[in-house]
């Protein structure tokens, strides 16, 4: 069957495509199908016999067609009382906290969970009990598939249901125009995104440093900025990962957290900036001056932008389960980047993207400067780094 590309079919442009699949979760012929380009990221391809020409894929596509965007009304500096989602959860807790007030009332959330059996696969699922909602939690730093969670979304909300959708702005952009018309039932919280690398990466790397078939990965959490490989399900007992590395020594979470490896949209998202997109942002508060909260706490703090009166309904509902104080807009809006403006490539993006597609991920990693850093770091690490820091510092007295 002859396929052609969303931006042959006029869909969108490929290189501001986010991968949100709304156009797939439309179409009436179920002509779109996810592929990867060169680049290994997805993109919708159209199954050109099947095609209808209803141009119902590009009126739900949020490139074309952007969603209403607004100031936020408040800002909060907020934390979980709960020490256990403490320990792993990505920052604050809060989409936890928020998860568990939806699943208490009887309604349902969504969010990202690793699914792959034998291989490692992560997409968008609906909990409706509390052990479910456990897999959602911390950050996955890779790009999730929306998978047929629009759909499910929909079918919950006709019937009545109380829906909470977690995700990245873009998804929440493509499930808002893939739903068509407004819910007051449905609560929509975004988080604060610098970009996503394509899963076809971390699958590479995790193969390039364990032999075992990894179906988990978490990079914060109980193990703090480590990223740590694991075989099975999250049980107490195989809580061993296979493989483990702290971000500074690692090629894929530094390459990730110096803005190498994303999907090309994400230079130019639509959604880093103040205005968002859903009724509460949530992000990490790193610039937040602790000296003049009224609460003292070590631990992670998160932003939570309050979007709308819906937003602000159900987070102050959720008050047993955090601590939090109001603060000025502007604190968090200075502090983090991706409130203002798009990630800006790493100075050697166009060697990674020139290597990845004939090399494969790990080498295009280790053709750039992030190779040096990470070789640097592990030296400074080691009992010859210590030992040679120690004599730079007798030198200096
Ligand atoms: C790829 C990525 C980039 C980020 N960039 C920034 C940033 O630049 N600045 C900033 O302040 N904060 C950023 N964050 C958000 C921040 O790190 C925390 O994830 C957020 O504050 C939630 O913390 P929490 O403790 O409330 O979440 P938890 O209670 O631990 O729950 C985590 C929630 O995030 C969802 N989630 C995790 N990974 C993904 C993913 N890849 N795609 C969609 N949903 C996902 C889960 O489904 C869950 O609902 C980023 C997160 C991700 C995943
Ligand atoms: S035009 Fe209609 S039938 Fe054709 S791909 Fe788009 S949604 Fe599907
Ligand atoms: S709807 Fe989403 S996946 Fe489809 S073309 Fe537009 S941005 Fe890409
Ligand atoms: S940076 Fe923008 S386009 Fe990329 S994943 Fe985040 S929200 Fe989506």
């Amino acid at each position: 069957m002859e396929k052609v590309s969303a931006s042959e079919m006029q869909i969108c442009k490929l290189e501001q495509c986010t991968g949100c699949f709304a156009c797939e979760a439309i179409c009436p012929k179920q002509a779109i199908i996810a592929v990867e380009d060169e680049y290994g990221k997805t993109i919708p391809h159209i199954e050109k016999e099947k095609c209808v020409k209803c141009g119902l894929c590009t009126q739900v596509c949020p490139v074309q067609k952007p969603r209403e965007i607004r100031y936020p009304g408040k800002c909060y500096a907020a934390w979980t009382k709960s020490d256990y989602d403490r320990e792993n959860c990505a920052s604050g807790g809060i989409a936890t906290g928020i998860g568990r007030h939806f699943i208490e009332q009887g309604g349902v959330v969504f969010g990202s969970k690793y699914t792959g059996v034998d291989e490692l696969k992560c997409e968008i699922t609906m909990a409706t009990t509390m052990e479910e909602l456990e897999d959602f939690k911390s950050s996955k730093y890779v790009q999730v598939s929306t998978g047929d969670s629009y759909q499910k979304a929909k079918e919950q909300l006709d019937l009545g249901r109380k829906v909470l959708y977690v995700g990245t702005p873009c998804q929440i952009g493509g499930l808002l125009n893939f739903l068509r018309k407004d819910y007051e039932n449905l609560t929509t919280m975004d988080l604060i995104c610098h970009g996503v690398p394509p899963m076809k990466y971390l699958k590479e790397y995790a193969e390039s440093v364990t032999d075992e078939k990894v179906t988990r990965i978490t990079f914060r959490g109980k193990n703090d900025f480590m990223i740590c490989m694991y075989r099975d399900e999250k049980t107490e007992k195989n809580d061993v990962p296979c493989y483990r590395q702290h971000f500074y020594k690692d090629y894929y979470y530094e390459a990730f957290l110096k803005s190498l490896t994303y999907r090309d949209n994400c230079y130019q998202c639509q959604y880093a900036k103040t205005q968002r997109v859903s009724d509460i942002t949530i992000g990490d508060f790193w610039e937040l001056n602790r000296d003049t909260l009224e609460h003292h706490y070590e631990g992670r703090i998160s932003e939570v932008l309050i979007n709308t009166p819906q937003g602000e309904n159900i987070f102050l509902q959720c008050g047993k389960y955090f601590v939090y104080e109001e603060r000025e807009l502007q604190e968090a809006v200075a502090g983090n980047e991706q409130l203002r403006t798009p990630s800006t490539p790493h100075p050697d993006y166009k060697i990674f993207k020139d290597t990845v597609k004939s090399h494969g991920f790990t080498r295009a990693v280790k053709a750039t400067h992030v190779k040096a850093t990470i070789r640097k770091n592990i030296l400074a690490d080691s009992r010859f780094g210590k030992v040679l820091r120690r004599i730079k510092q007798f030198i200096k007295k």
